[in-house]
């Protein structure tokens, strides 16, 4: 039945989570620390950078189109990137400090000199985070944050696109544009005309994607959350590869055996500082967690 406060939410991240293991998805979305009840999150130069550009450039989308670029985006980036120096952007010293922040400049240069969709009309909803009811019968919510949404005034239509300051290109078979597809389809009313991976590093424009087909985006995402529901169900999280483990969930549980160190809190985490050596998957977390 229907009910928000006790339905299951799925999002990109989450998805991603429960499909690279259930036990990493139970590490990030489930466990709490027993200190304060809030979740626990590991800091690491790549996230920092992901989260310090996506709220600059997120922020232009507030600012109408003539003055968007009024105030530099790199002189918002020193400001953001006060939240995330030191140990509170996971930094081990202030050489990869300074190297991190001078890419995410050469990003915001690159955008600055060709700024292309971000110079044009883009569409700001009531609301950044979205959410609709992917079943109202199984009580499924899907929910997550589009990075930006261009208009395209002559066919009222909307671009989504989506910003990576990865290196790595996104797999192909990864859910989150079909996903954002589908929250931008259910959460507005114009229609989808593009959907976009800008690659901020290395890229002056966004790389246009095929549209997904709707049903099967549909029916992939529900039956994905279906398993999830069920997986807190039955509270089934265990690691499939036993005490061995892997590298994907490592950090996180060093942090459950004490061997992180408490940095700070945002609204619902915990974050924390890991060593270089005891946080194999810093390189591999490229994006913010939305
Ligand atoms: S160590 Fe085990 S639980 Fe963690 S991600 Fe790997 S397989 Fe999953």
């Amino acid at each position: 039945m229907k009910d928000k406060f006790t339905a299951t939410w799925v999002s990109h991240t989450s998805i991603s989570d429960y499909l690279r293991c259930p036990r990493s998805y139970y590490l990030k979305n489930i466990y709490k620390d027993r200190e304060n009840g809030k979740k626990i999150q590991i800091v690491s130069p790549a996230l920092s950078l992901g989260s310090a550009i996506h709220e600059v450039l997120e922020g232009l989308s507030q600012i109408p189109t003539q003055k968007r670029f009024d105030i530099s985006p790199i002189v918002k980036f020193e400001t953001v990137w006060v939240k995330f120096s030191g140990k509170l952007g996971g930094f081990p010293t202030e050489e990869k400090e300074i190297q991190t922040k001078e890419r995410g400049k050469q990003m915001l240069r690159k955008v600055m000199d060709n700024p292309g969709p971000l110079a044009r009309l883009s569409v700001k909803l009531k609301q950044d985070f979205l959410y609709y009811w992917l079943s109202e019968d199984e009580n499924l919510i899907l929910c997550g944050k589009i990075d930006w949404l261009e208009y395209l005034k002559e066919i009222n239509a909307v671009h989504i696109i989506d910003f990576k300051t990865s290196k790595k290109e996104e797999n192909p078979n990864s859910l989150q544009l079909p996903i954002y597809y589908l929250l931008a389809k259910n959460c507005q009313t114009r229609p989808i005309e593009k959907l976009s991976y800008w690659y901020l590093e290395y890229d002056t424009l966004p790389t246009r994607m095929d549209l997904p087909e709707l049903d099967t985006a549909n029916s992939k995402v529900l039956e994905i959350a279906r398993k999830i529901k069920l997986a807190r169900k039955l509270e089934n999280f265990n690691c499939p590869s036993g005490k061995k483990g892997c590298p994907a969930c490592q950090s996180l549980e060093a942090i459950l055996r004490g061997e992180g160190e408490k940095v700070g809190e945002s609204e619902r985490h915990n974050l924390y500082y890991l060593t270089r050596e005891n946080n194999k998957q810093e390189e591999e977390i490229e994006e913010m967690i939305l």
